[in-house]
Parts: structure tokens; sequence; C-alpha cells
């Protein structure tokens, strides 16, 4: 078992320790008799670090409980021959926390014993989870009344509040070994299911009283403040993401650099932002619908016009025309007007952008197939498409050819 300084001092960022033993396969690591490094669990994630021996500086990049009760220091790299004789057994060495981090931890995690308590007092809601991550924390909150399970931004806020009043009355935090049987008449927001005799316990004086293994502050006020972020369903209730301390400046932060800049984009209050975007979605909305209307009324312009200019021939009107500038959808849309439009007319459409396309269609009751001569068309162009006896369409990669396919079509049809 490893020597485990942190229980008794989260403020502990260096210390003096011997190596046990030296793990070089499958990942370099370290074992010492005792540490004051965090190793991931209960939901906190780990310290990184440096391990110093007189002639060696390693750099810890992992930390983590082995089964048998041993923490493993994880080395970034594998061991050269001389810092292996460096760190041999029985050699003294110093530990070296990076202590920002290590505050940051003990921030966010204090935190979730804040919060967590906050959701109790206020709503009888447990956390049964609590997750760490490197920019975000999360709790899930069990919600055992199943009939009405929600949690509203009026609870969010109030927890918040409370959490927050919790901070700035900046209440002691202290750590506290009992016994098993001592813990069970505590009272204890959360009794873990080890069975291990002595119990550690996190005192949030007057607030909260709980088991855990972790490294907290030692009085509320380090952990600066506290956001609750995100709230999501899950399984049995709700996660609630949250950050504190510095996180939670530098997310405010973030937030506001973002705010700022969209508002500048609708020249706005950052407050006004929303308000404007819902402005601006109306009108993009309307100017779709007015669009629409508008691509309608020049299609039917058009196969007037392109009908008008067609001389009938073998008692049909052949059009085939390449347009610059439409898409597919105006094609077809030309396309099927003008078939309507006129009994006996056969359209052979082609655009060269924004994106190169054919549309084929006929009046229905012409005797062609414009599916089949579509894909005969593609086939030569490389293209993909198809559709029915009356209309057909596809795109093609490049507008190359595009004339000579078109021209070659019409062609078949005049035989
Ligand atoms: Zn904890």
């Amino acid at each position: 078992m490893t020597d485990r300084l942190y229980y008794h001092d989260s403020f502990l960022y260096n210390f003096d320790a011997e190596v046990r033993s030296v793990i070089e396969t499958p990942r370099p690591a370290l074992i010492l008799d005792r540490t004051a490094f965090y190793p991931t669990s209960g939901g906190q994630i780990h310290d990184t670090g440096w391990i110093v021996s007189p002639d060696t500086k390693l750099r810890v990049t992992e930390v983590a409980d082995a089964e048998d009760g041993r923490v493993v220091h994880y080395l970034d790299a594998p061991l050269k021959e001389a810092q292996l004789k460096n760190v041999q057994p029985g050699t003294r060495i110093r530990g070296e926390i990076d202590p920002a981090r290590r505050r940051d931890h003990m921030q966010q995690h204090s935190a979730q014993h804040v919060l967590s308590a906050a959701f109790i007092r206020l709503f009888n809601m447990p956390t049964v989870s609590f997750h760490m991550a490197d920019d975000y924390c999360s709790i899930d909150l069990r919600i055992d009344d199943l009939d009405t399970p929600s949690l509203t931004k009026d609870q969010i806020e109030s927890a918040e509040r409370l959490a927050n009043d919790v901070v700035l009355e900046n209440r002691s935090v202290d750590i506290r070994f009992v016994t098993r049987d001592e813990a069970a008449h505590l009272g204890l927001r959360k009794l873990p299911p080890t069975e291990h005799d002595q119990l550690r316990l996190i005192d949030i004086r007057d607030f909260d009283l709980t088991a855990c293994g972790g490294t907290h502050v030692s009085s509320t006020g380090q952990i600066g403040s506290i956001l609750l972020r995100k709230t999501e369903k899950v399984r049995q209730g709700y996660r609630v993401e949250f950050v504190a301390g510095q996180r939670a400046v530098s997310t405010t932060r973030r937030d506001f650099s973002t705010l700022t800049e969209t508002a500048a984009l609708f020249s706005a209050h950052i407050y006004d932002v929303a308000q404007q975007a819902r402005k601006s979605l109306d009108e993009i909305r309307l100017l779709r619908k007015q669009r629409e209307q508008s691509q309608d009324e020049l299609a039917a312009a058009q196969a007037a016009t392109l009908l008008a200019e067609t001389p009938e021939t073998n008692s049909r009107k052949l059009v085939v025309r390449t347009f610059s500038d439409r898409d597919l959808t105006f094609l077809k849309l030309l396309a099927q007007k003008l078939t309507r439009l006129s009994p006996t007319a056969v359209a052979l459409f082609a655009t060269d952008s924004p994106q190169p396309a054919l549309v084929f269609a006929q009046s229905a009751g012409q005797p062609h197939d414009m599916g089949a001569l579509l894909k005969e068309t593609m086939a030569k162009l490389g293209g993909r498409g198809g559709g029915s006896k009356d209309l057909a369409q596809g795109g093609v990669p490049k507008s190359d050819g595009l004339a000579d396919a078109l021209a070659a079509a019409a062609q078949s049809l005049a035989i």
C-alpha cells in the first residue's frame, strides 16, 4: 500500500519519498512508498507533475490506483539507461505536483460537495455520480418523484445561489477520520459502499458532511465561485454541468467573447442578441418564401417565352438550352412549367453553374423515355441521375462537354 499524503493535506505540493519499484513495460511507471499525487478516482482526475532525483527529472503524466492499493505514477517516456540507474528501488526522490492543476481540481471537487448538498437541502435531489473533465464538471441528480421528473430554471438558479452563498460565507472545510460505526450515526450525505473500517470525511462546517477520498479546499471561499451551465435529462434524473473557481472565470470570459462577436454582427448590445437573431431568422424565412414565389413566376414567364420562340417540327416543340447561374431546382421547375404549358413539348436543359446539372422532360403522352436518355447522357459525362419516362434529372462533376452531350441527346430524339 502506498501511504497517501493527500489524505491529510491537500496543499502539499512537494514531498520526499522512496522508490519502491520501477515498471518499464507496457508503460513506464514508478511506485513510491508514499505520495501526494492524487490518482484518478471518485470522479476526480489525477494530478500531474515531476519526480526528481539528484540527477534525473521525470515527468508524471498520469496517476492511477492499482488494485492492491498502490499508486502508480506513469511517466511520459521510457526510462533511458542512465535514468534507470538514478531511480532504482530505495532511491530517495522528491515529488513535485503541478500546483495550478491541483488547485483547479480542489476548486471543482469542493464545489461539487457544496452543490450536491445544496440540491439535497433545497429539493431533496441526491447526487448519484460526479464527473470531472478537463474543461467542465457534472453531477447526476436522481429525481425520485418520477411522476414529475423535472429540473426547472428556478431550481437551478436557487441551487446556484445557495452554493455561492456558502462560498461567500467562507466556511471551514475539515478532514476527519472516523470508524464505520461512528459514521453511521453522523448523518452523512453519502456513505460509501466500501469495506474499509476507517472512513475519511469531508466536513463543510454546518453545511455538508460526506465520505470522500478527494482533495478539497480548506475553506469554501477558496472555491471562488460556482457557475451552473447546461442541464440535460438522463435516465434517472438530470445531469447538471458546472464550473468553479478560475474555470468559472475563463468560461464566462469565453461566453462573453462569443456573445460580443455575435452582437457585433448584428450591431446590437449583447443582451439583445437573441431578439436580433430571431428577427433575422424571421426575415430569412420571409425572403425565402418571396424568392420561391419569384422563381415560380420567372419560370412560368421563361417557359412561355421559350415555347413561343420554338417552332413546332414533326408535331412537337424540342427546346434545348444551356443556362448559367441556375440551379437544378430552377431547371426542374422550368421544365415542369414548359411541359405543362404545351402538350407537345420536349425540354433538354443543362446548367453549367453553380453546379453542372441536366434536366430532361417531356409533356405527358410524348413517346420518348427521358429517364433512359438521361442515363445514357450521364454515362458520357460521368454523372449520376435518373427519373421517370417524363422527367429525369442528374448532376455532373464538371461542365466540360455539357453542350456537346446535350446536342447529341437532341440529335438522338430527331432520328
Ligand atoms: Zn469528494
